[in-house]
């Protein structure tokens, strides 16, 4: 990135837009590449001190700059090459008089050795400058970088030095901070522990936990439970235990393409999330959940935009990870002709995502659930954009057997005290989560009545419950039909799948 942004100084683009929420790390950057020939003085504006020289102090600022549009007309004004950063112009962007200075400002910089770089954690461009500045976004530390900080923190705790494999522990735990953020990470280790040790490696990611869950659009997901836990689904399960090393640096040398993702279609409540999440142990990747309904944010124009940028963001320096989506359909409901609702915002969000999702390289797998296919536009279901797209249907008898089988053994039950077959009868067109819920019914009728439950207890519970196939018969008779052609399905077999009809 700091190559990128110095190749666009020397040659002369008049405007960049720099993303980013680390300005003393960039700053940083660009004063090293100020350095390089021609040597360019930096000047910084910001709407509290005006333009004020990099390295001087705040007390010198220049005469009457504040106002955005009086600091942009002093720049014009200035002979010499240099960099001009404007810190948190955003809000005033869009103002006729600023959007016009800076076009002002890009058509006399031409043959200059002058430039302008607004920098800001939010991207607003005016549509007057789309054509006239380049977007940079600028990525989170590397493990270079990040190296830096936690040696210059061991140097001033004056610990001992770690070895190379605890090194890289550390390091790698704090991938997906910025620089700031690392630098506390490690400090509050070292007090809490007193050193700073492959030991102190758990301290350090639950730190990063709680900093990726503070910005409220990722959260990490702790997973206990094994692919096991999950009744049916067989071919879903082969396709991911196919794909464990997927990952590994193995894989890479024999030639395979990284897996981008896969949508998993089908009726609620039949284990989509609970195959999300499992295959993060399958695979030993962390799992990050990205929230798309706080992606959105109306406060300003741009805003959700600059959310979906910097949670990707964000994911993609924690990688090799698993971005989970739940119900995306929900997210990008009426992406497809929504301007009039909210803006256009969802068919932008939608838009980034597809082409973040097309132009990624750092492996993060998407995997994505939804309920309700119509709801998502057509661009997303094309073949090619995930590399399967799963349909997880009602089970059938014997998977409901196997689900049953789980979920009493879960909960410490001999399965030789139930007539499991009779069960998995009782609850035909039942989901996962309604087995599951009906032995919940039954252990809190027999815990009242102070006994054990028993097999009548569950028939009991489940003759009660009305399940959503039958509440819903239409929706997933539409949503059959739909994956009958152009999803595979997850159980077993194609013949077995087609033997399932209401
Ligand atoms: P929704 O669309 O409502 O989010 P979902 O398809 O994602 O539903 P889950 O949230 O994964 O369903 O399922 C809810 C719970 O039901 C799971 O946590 C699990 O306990 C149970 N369950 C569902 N399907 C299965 C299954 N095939 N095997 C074992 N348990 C299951």
């Amino acid at each position: 990135m700091k190559e990128e942004l110095s190749i666009l100084i020397q040659a002369q683009y008049p405007l960049i837009y720099l993303l980013t929420s680390e300005e003393e790390r960039s700053e940083q950057a660009i004063a090293s590449i100020a350095q390089t020939k021609p040597q360019r003085r930096i000047f910084i504006w910001t709407v509290t001190h005006g333009i004020v020289e990099y390295g001087q102090p705040r007390s010198l600022t220049q005469h009457n700059t504040v106002s955005p549009e009086a600091a942009i007309e002093w720049v014009i004004r200035q002979r010499d090459p240099g960099i001009y950063i404007f810190k948190d112009l955003h809000p005033f962007i869009d103002s006729p008089a600023t959007t016009r200075w800076l076009r002002d400002a890009v058509a006399s910089f031409k043959g200059t050795q002058k430039t302008i770089i607004l920098m800001s954690p939010d991207q607003t461009v005016p549509i007057e400058l789309e054509k006239e500045v380049v977007v940079l976004d600028y990525p989170l530390p590397n493990l270079a970088e990040l190296d830096e900080v936690l040696s210059a923190q061991l140097e001033q705790a004056r610990a001992r030095r770690t070895t190379t494999e605890a090194r890289e522990k550390l390091l790698k735990a704090t991938l997906g901070l910025t620089r700031d953020e690392a630098q506390k990470v490690y400090r509050k280790a070292h007090v809490t522990a007193g050193r700073l040790t492959e030991a102190e490696v758990e301290i350090v990611l639950s730190e990063k936990k709680q900093l990726i869950r503070r910005n409220g659009i990722l959260e990490f997901i702790e997973v206990d439970e094994t692919i096991d836990s999950i009744g049916g689904l067989e071919e879903l399960k082969r396709w991911l235990q196919q794909r464990s090393n997927a990952f590994t640096e193995r894989a890479r040398e024999y030639g395979l393409p990284q897996p981008k993702g896969m949508l998993i279609l089908g009726v609620p409540g039949c284990g989509k999330s609970l195959i999300a999440k499992t295959t993060s142990r399958l695979w030993s990747l962390p799992l990050l959940r990205l929230d798309m309904g706080r992606v959105y944010d109306g406060s300003t124009v741009g805003r959700s935009e600059a959310n979906l940028r910097s949670a990707l963001k964000t994911a993609e320096s924690i990688s090799p990870a698993i971005l989970f989506i739940d119900e995306m359909d929900k997210a990008f409901a009426g992406s497809s002709g929504s301007s009039d609702s909210d803006g256009g915002t969802s068919s932008r969000i939608f838009g980034s995502f597809l082409t973040w999702m097309q132009e990624k390289q750092s492996p993060v797998f998407v995997m994505a659930t939804a309920n309700r296919v119509e709801r998502l536009p057509g661009e997303f279901l094309r073949k090619g954009r995930f590399d399967e797209i799963f349909f997880v249907d009602l089970p059938n008898a014997e998977e409901r057997q196997d689900i049953f089988k789980i979920h009493l053994q879960k909960r410490r039950r001999d399965i030789e005290r139930f007539d499991i077959a009779q069960l998995a009868n009782v609850c035909d067109g039942f989901s996962g989560a309604e087995i599951e819920q009906a032995i919940v019914a039954a252990m809190y009728e027999a815990f009242a009545q102070e006994r054990e439950f028993t097999q009548l207890d569950i028939i009991a519970a489940s003759r009660a419950t009305l399940p959503l196939s039958k509440t819903m018969t239409e929706q997933v008779t539409a949503l059959r039909d739909w994956a009958r052609q152009r999803a595979r399905p997850a159980a077993s077999s194609v013949a077995e799948y087609q033997r399932l009809e209401f």
